[in-house]
């Protein structure tokens, strides 16, 4: 990718450009790019500012969720102006999911097998009831590697042994 400079307005781009994803959770160890600021415009609508990683419209951008220290939060750039100073500094906008109504809950699960505590985040509507939040705690834990087992659930680590025993 050459580097860029100068105010460019990328509102088109040619025909057959990949699509990039560039990931900036803080959990992400990239130090070619970084994450400046991801603000709220309006519903669904984000305006990203960050550093390096030759981002253009069409890319996807992988933020965090505010509020949580992990959850991704995908956003689609529709237009991204790079700033001459400081150089690399670009300020996109984005858009991405309505998260109007929603909060990060902080829970815990603990394994069945081995006790491991393990504290998670995942996303629910303010009006969701405890049986819903459950089953969106679910999904999450499920994406980090647990599995159930009855009404409780096992670590990564232990589901693994587990499937290698049986
Ligand atoms: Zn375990």
């Amino acid at each position: 990718m050459p580097p860029r400079s100068g105010v460019i307005m990328a509102t088109h781009f040619p025909a057959g450009h990949p699509m990039a994803e560039h990931d900036f959770r803080r959990t992400a160890l990239n130090a070619s790019h970084t994450l400046i600021e991801c603000r709220t415009l309006s519903a669904g609508l984000y305006q990203v500012t960050g550093q390096g990683g030759g981002v253009q419209t069409g890319d996807t951008l992988i933020c965090t969720i505010k509020g949580s220290s992990d959850l991704p939060l995908p956003l689609e750039v529709a237009k991204v102006r790079y700033l001459i100073n400081p150089p690399g500094q670009w300020t996109a906008t984005a858009k991405g999911p309505d998260l109007r109504g929603q909060s990060v809950l902080g829970w815990s699960v603990q394994c069945d097998e081995c006790a491991r505590d393990q504290p998670f985040e995942f996303l629910a509507y303010d009006k969701d009831d405890l049986q819903e939040r459950t089953s969106k705690a679910s999904r999450r834990i499920t994406e980090l590697g647990w599995q159930p087992r009855g009404d409780n659930h096992l670590c990564p680590k232990c589901a693994r042994l587990v499937a290698a025993i049986s």
